[in-house]
């Protein structure tokens, strides 16, 4: 098949966002994906009318897949996650400082805590991020933050808003980028869940004449100076100038003939992943309206109700969700993951079991293929240097961005790279 300018392997957030940018550009692209949906871990399932992401999904307004979107003509419906925090401690629950109101309140910090706290909060608002230095998040909060509770919840914040629980890997600025996005309340919860940006990118990439087809499960790819040919499982042979692969690092590492000679191999060798267990339920109310959302300091978990933001029924049942994020250097143990969440669902809601209408438990969910940390020596693609058309892209591509961010600014960028060497259809060589 010779009809095509690019193919793009893997139809999540990263390759859906990649066949937008360069058949905008009047590109004829094709999306090869394997599952029989689009969408990858940015799907929403439908459990008799409850919508749930795979698990607590927020997107950052001021991050570069917002900007993305809307740079793609991509409004999102839904509402600003803002709401009162608590902090889980020693099986208490305590109101977390982050107004005048809430400062007075809290019983958590004593008052020189709290003066701490706020001072640390206002210092990271106006933090120039560019000028932080290449050290870990553990270097920085142990120069900047004297205090053990409020380099508690410093942590706690930085779990939350990276879904990462290494600090001693994790690098300092992206971390902190994330968290002054969090503090100017910058998290929109979309009606419909994710599927909605799903399935807004594939109708926008359908009107700019992108083809996407499921249920392709690509099992190779050759490389060749002018050309690339892409196979899949099924038969289907396509040849085409460049190929963007928005697929896991190990993927992209076993379908490309010859990687293990490439700076492939490398960045898959540096890749840390991260994963989260998640517990998200449809309940018919919570059994205590204040605990909207909860971060563990002790434990490294969080619980919100995507409901309060976004519409995620039609019945008016709740979507709340509750995660844990592992430390990718520890062992998972499933049974104690799920009593862990469940136990923590009891503390803030009492009785919750008997609002519950429907459920879904996922024990490991990758939540990022990598993430920007001390061990990675440079940022991946998005060209393979040694494999002239042929880019990478996910959200372990990213250079700096986390999360989603990283998946659709690496989408862009392997775009951006395709458009610069402009080569033609074979064909229309001749
Ligand atoms: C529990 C959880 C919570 C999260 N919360 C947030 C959040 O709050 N905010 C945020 O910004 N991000 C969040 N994320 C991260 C976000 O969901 C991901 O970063 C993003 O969806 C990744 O997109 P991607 O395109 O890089 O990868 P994927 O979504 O994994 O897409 C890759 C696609 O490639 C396909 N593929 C693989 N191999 C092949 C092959 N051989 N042939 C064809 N196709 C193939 C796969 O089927 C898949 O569809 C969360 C993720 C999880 C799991």
């Amino acid at each position: 098949m010779l009809n095509y300018d690019v193919v793009v392997v893997g139809g999540g957030l990263a390759g859906l966002t990649a066949a937008n940018l360069l058949a905008r550009e009047g590109k004829k692209v094709v999306v090869l994906e394997k599952s029989s949906r689009l969408g990858g871990r940015g799907i929403t399932n439908d459990k008799n009318g409850v919508l749930m992401n795979l698990g607590p999904h927020g997107l950052y307004m001021s991050g570069d897949a917002a900007h993305i979107f809307t740079e793609l003509g991509i409004s999102l419906p839904g509402g600003n996650a803002v709401t009162a925090i608590h902090g889980i401690l020693n099986h208490d629950v305590h109101i977390i400082p982050t107004d005048f109101s809430t400062i007075m309140s809290s019983t958590l910090l004593s008052w020189k805590d709290k003066f701490m706290f706020s001072k640390l909060m206002l210092k990271i608002m106006k933090l120039n991020i560019d000028s932080i230095p290449e050290v870990s998040l553990m270097e920085w909060a142990d120069s900047e933050i004297s205090n053990p509770m409020v380099r508690h919840i410093f942590y706690s914040i930085c779990r939350l808003t990276t879904y990462t629980n290494v600090p001693a890997l994790q690098l300092a600025k992206p971390a902190l980028r994330q968290v002054k996005r969090s503090l100017k309340s910058d998290v929109l919860y979309v009606d419909g869940g994710w599927e909605t940006i799903v399935q807004k990118l594939k109708k926008q990439a359908e009107a700019y004449g992108v083809e996407i087809l499921t249920n392709k499960n690509v099992s190779s790819i050759e490389h060749h100076e002018q050309y690339q040919i892409i196979q899949c499982l099924d038969g289907t042979v396509f040849t085409v100038p460049d190929c963007i692969v928005a697929a896991p690092p190990k993927e992209a590492m076993n379908m490309i003939n010859g990687s293990e000679h490439t700076s492939l191999r490398l960045w898959n060798e540096q890749a840390i992943p991260i994963t989260a267990c998640c517990l998200d339920i449809g309940i018919k109310k919570l059994p205590n309206p204040q605990h909207q959302f909860a971060i563990g300091l002790d434990q490294a978990l969080f619980f919100t109700n995507q409901s309060r933001a976004a519409k995620l029924s039609e019945d008016g049942t709740l979507v709340v969700s509750i995660a844990k994020h592992h430390n990718p250097m520890e062992e998972i143990n499933v049974t104690s993951d799920k009593q862990q969440l469940e136990s923590v669902m009891d503390l803030l809601h009492p009785n919750w079991r008997k609002e519950v209408v429907v459920q879904q438990f996922l024990s490991k969910l990758t939540v990022m293929h990598d993430f920007p940390h001390v061990k990675r020596k440079e940022y991946p693609g998005p060209s393979i240097p040694e494999m002239n058309g042929i880019f990478i892209a996910g959200d372990w591509a990213g250079h700096e961005e986390v999360l989603a961010d990283a998946a659709v600014a690496s989408g862009k960028r392997a775009a951006q790279e395709v458009l610069k060497t402009n080569k033609v259809l074979l064909e229309k060589e001749g």
